[in-house]
């Protein structure tokens, strides 16, 4: 339904993928997307804790002010193992179409999310 209505033109910022996406996640379905939260952007606390992502309540043992250009090869390992106990139990939008639009930068416009004037 949303698919069909955001082939018409209604104004829906997710792209097509991502209701496909939550079709597999109701279904129980496994490997449906790869969340890059951790590794392309994070979260901070109110103490100044690093966050793999708003939903995982745990920090990363990190404060923001440690951060530097080589954070993700030093969170690598704890941020894959979040993912294989939390990827395929999520499907948070704002992740989804955080990783969607930087593979395909271009769908941003194809989809009707932003428009050229
Ligand atoms: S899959 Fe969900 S819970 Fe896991 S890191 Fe991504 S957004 Fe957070």
């Amino acid at each position: 339904m949303v698919i069909e209505k955001k082939k018409e033109g209604y104004a829906v910022s997710e792209p097509v993928e991502f209701y496909e996406a939550m079709k597999k996640w109701v279904r129980g379905e496994k490997d449906f997307w790869k969340c890059d939260a951790g590794r392309h952007h994070l979260t901070i606390n109110n103490n100044g804790k690093v966050m793999q992502c708003a939903l995982l309540t745990d920090d990363l043992g990190l404060h923001f002010s440690e951060l530097d250009r080589d954070y993700a090869e030093k969170l690598q390992r704890q941020v894959d193992e979040n993912l294989a106990r939390c990827n395929d139990n999520c499907l948070a939008a704002a992740y989804f179409c955080g990783q969607h639009y930087r593979k395909h930068p271009t769908s941003l416009f194809k989809q009707g999310f932003l428009t050229i004037s």
